[in-house]
């Protein structure tokens, strides 16, 4: 499976970059994982947005869905010949608000997924894992079928012992670190080094640090995870890069 990073950014755009958004892709299955702000923007540079097959979400904060609504917009008007098959969007529901809003009708359908349930979605069997965050959110490990790669998205995430459980042996772990060291335990987020230790306990064979924030040096960042991740390698997740599992 190839992953596209098309926002990392945590929170809110700043200087031209987006925030959460990610393209998956296996056997020609396209997958948006998240649409924060500038999704649409930098999917456009990828391919054509009418060319995805389904959408899944985290959750429902603003900096992971900013750019859902025109997302439908485009699926909706622009203009094709032939007509458009409707476009699923996979979220969880205990927001019923939010999960309403991911159907538009004859354009996108919401889809429910659960933490108890494995969901077969295309080429991927994915299942769930609630994260420590204000409101409900679900990390998800996708396991590719046709060959047993493993990719597993924290989504947003305060430090939570079970994922060295949970990311067990992915092949890339791309963490929520929107905090550097001295912020431990926090609320909603994992620090640099909580990162790092979450990776080398599970075992993973790359760590991708995402969610970023605006201010402070990046590449201090990378090194406090880098310290306590052994010999794991440690990337800054930036619009554009792309990972070959
Ligand atoms: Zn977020
Ligand atoms: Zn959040």
């Amino acid at each position: 499976m190839n992953l596209t990073v098309l926002g990392c950014l945590g929170a809110y755009p700043y200087d031209g970059q987006g925030t959460t958004s990610y393209l998956l892709q296996s056997n020609g299955f396209n997958l948006l994982l998240d649409a924060g702000s500038a999704t649409l923007v930098e999917l456009e540079k990828e391919l054509d947005p009418l060319e995805l097959d389904a959408v899944i979400l985290t959750h429902y904060h603003h900096d992971h869905i900013a750019d859902l609504g025109v997302l439908q917009y485009y699926w909706q008007l622009y203009p094709t010949k032939t007509p458009k098959p409707v476009l699923p969007i996979y979220g969880h529901t205990e927001d019923a608000f939010h999960f309403s809003d991911l159907t538009m009708e004859g354009v996108t359908e919401g889809h429910a997924y659960f933490e108890a349930e494995e969901l077969k979605l295309g080429p991927f069997l994915v299942t769930f894992m609630k994260t420590i965050h204000p409101v409900p959110c679900f990390a998800m490990r996708f396991v590719e079928e046709a060959t047993g790669s493993v990719f597993v998205f924290t989504g947003d995430s305060g430090y939570l012992e079970d994922f060295t459980e949970f990311a067990k042996g992915a092949d890339l772990f791309l963490a929520d670190t929107y905090l550097f060291n001295g912020n431990e335990r926090h609320k909603a987020h994992f620090t640099a080094q909580e990162a790092g230790t979450l990776a080398k306990e599970a075992g993973v064979k790359k760590l991708v640090l995402t969610h970023l924030p605006q201010q402070g040096d990046l590449e201090l960042l990378r090194q406090q995870a880098q310290a306590v991740s052994g010999k794991i390698p440690v990337e800054l997740a930036e619009p554009h890069k792309k990972f070959v599992l």
